[in-house]
């Protein structure tokens, strides 16, 4: 008998049931051969359109690392918000569509030089600092460019904490803003990161608490701010509920409202949010085993090849084909090496080698991480 997807509310509370439907969907039609990955333009849309809508006077830059994939970039472009980007790959990419300069920004507090040299040809003028050797890089290659300095902002909650490597504290950001201006560069505002995958809102009350301390120091040293750019974070769900982009972007937009001057710039920065939850992965079951007491169970994607996250904490949804009864599994990827395990103790039913196993929102930060180590080649992003 042919084994069956079961579709039950576990699955439909973390990713849409309309995009799990065309994910199927596409599988009856399709004769590609897994792995791939699928993202629903509708839901990309959708989230696209939601993000930013909470806080006033905003301005939304797709954070290109997320999903650099091309189809992904046309479709958000299509839609009318910009792009944060750190490299001159992304940049490239963007400029082959014909991006705007004046929709393009770069938070990367440190930068190459072929970056710089090749921004500062393209017109890019919005970039973060963290360092008083940036600022003389910029001022090399950018001279009178926007900077933001990234101020130091606690990331507990986050799953993916970006804290420790860039960013500075109050004294230091204050001084840096004025070394900006020594430097006839233009110091106009404060960006903070809480944290990817963030799940705890009070981030972003004490980055925004904080925020305004240094603001309010610039204005005494004389440096009148103009922009907020509260970076990116905001989760999407993976195996349980988070708080909504709604929720937080409400939040954020009243103590913006209440400490900062009214026509404050926003700029916010989502990559997970944008792409994350429109992707499922779709993937075949190529092995079956039993070593000591586990049961293992082998795909064809894998840590190295689209899974990344999961080393560092994602934990992910799957639908498989298979059987009634739900079976514990360790769940591993196809590669040569035993660092290649995605999940331990998850409970799914019993695949057959040979069917299909779906990682539900896995289109953030899955590709663009993938390599083609050992020689499985990177898998294939579709637009559905
Ligand atoms: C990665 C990154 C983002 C996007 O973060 P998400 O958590 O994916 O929303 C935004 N800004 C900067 C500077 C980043 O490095």
């Amino acid at each position: 008998m042919k084994d069956r997807f079961r579709i039950d509310k576990s699955h439909t509370e973390i990713a849409a049931k309309s995009t799990i439907q065309k994910a199927l969907k596409f599988l009856k039609t399709s004769e590609l051969e897994p792995p791939y990955l699928l993202i629903d333009k509708a839901k990309l849309k959708q989230k696209v359109y939601s993000i930013g809508k909470n806080i006033r006077n905003s301005k939304v830059f797709y954070a290109v690392k997320a999903n650099p994939d091309i189809e992904i970039l046309k479709l958000i472009k299509s839609l009318g918000i910009g792009f944060e980007i750190a490299s001159e790959g992304e940049l490239n990419i963007l400029s082959s569509l014909g991006v705007g300069r004046e929709m393009i920004i770069s938070s990367n507090p440190i930068k190459s030089f072929r970056f710089l040299r090749m921004a500062s040809g393209c017109g890019v003028s919005y970039f973060a600092v963290d360092s008083e050797d940036e600022i003389e890089k910029l001022r090399e290659y950018s001279p009178n460019c926007n900077v933001y300095v990234r101020l130091s902002v606690p990331n507990e909650g986050s799953e993916w904490p970006l804290s420790k490597k860039f960013a500075v504290e109050l004294d230091e950001a204050e001084e840096l803003l004025m070394h900006a201006k020594k430097r006839k560069l233009n110091p106009v505002g404060i960006t903070f990161h809480v944290g990817s995958q963030c799940t705890n809102i009070y981030n972003w009350n004490t980055a925004l608490d904080k925020a305004k301390i240094l603001w309010d120091r610039a204005e005494k040293r004389g440096i009148r701010l103009s922009m907020l750019n509260i970076g990116g974070g905001y989760p999407i769900r993976y195996t349980k509920n988070v708080v909504n982009i709604t929720t937080i972007e409400k939040n954020v937009d009243k103590l913006i409202y209440e400490k900062f001057p009214k026509n404050t710039k926003i700029f916010i920065e989502p990559g997970r949010a944008v792409v994350g939850d429109a992707g499922i992965f779709v993937s075949k079951v190529i092995g079956k085993a039993k070593r000591a007491d586990e049961d293992w169970l082998y795909i064809d994607v894998g840590v190295f090849n689209g899974l990344m996250e999961s080393v560092g904490g994602i934990k992910y949804s799957y639908i498989v084909e298979g059987s009634r009864q739900n079976k514990k599994w360790t769940l591993a990827g196809p590669s040569c090496d035993s660092f290649d395990v995605i999940d331990k103790d998850i409970f799914l039913p019993e695949p057959k080698v040979g069917n299909i196993l779906l990682i539900l929102s896995s289109g953030a930060y899955t590709i663009s991480y993938a390599s083609e180590f050992n020689g499985f080649s990177i898998p294939k992003t579709i637009l559905i």
